[in-house]
């Protein structure tokens, strides 16, 4: 999808701050952290939201989850904890319409969310 801004960055076509790559997944820094840590784990292949997800997905969202701590691991916080975040359609905050796991971590986060 050439109008979406995360298959542009799978596509190379916009910069990103990659941190892990894999044949199906791609994680990166955000770009407007809200935590001292603040990754994005998305899979290449475009998804809009978990609304749209199927059966057939099943093993792309174990991906992107696997994914998540392997960054935590990376980033250095996955003994002190962390926060792995999937928001969906407006009331969930989503904004960017190609699925995500947002991965925080760095700082101790409140509950609930707001
Ligand atoms: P959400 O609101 O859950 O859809 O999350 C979208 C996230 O994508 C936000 O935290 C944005 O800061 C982040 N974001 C948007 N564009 C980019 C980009 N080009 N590179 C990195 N992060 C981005
Ligand atoms: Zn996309």
């Amino acid at each position: 999808m050439s109008d979406c801004v995360f298959c542009r960055i799978v596509a190379g076509e916009i910069p990103a701050r990659i941190i892990l790559k894999t044949d199906t997944v791609l994680a990166f820094h955000d770009l407007n952290p809200q935590a001292p840590g603040h990754a994005l784990v998305i899979p290449r292949r475009h998804i809009a939201t978990l609304n749209d997800a199927s059966e057939s997905d099943r093993a792309i969202l174990g991906d992107l989850m696997l994914a998540g701590a392997e960054v935590a691991r990376i980033l250095g916080f996955a003994e002190s904890g962390y926060r792995t975040v999937t928001n969906c359609n407006p009331d969930g905050g989503q904004t960017v319409y190609h699925i995500h796991l947002h991965v925080l971590g760095g700082r101790r986060l409140s509950w609930p969310p707001g």
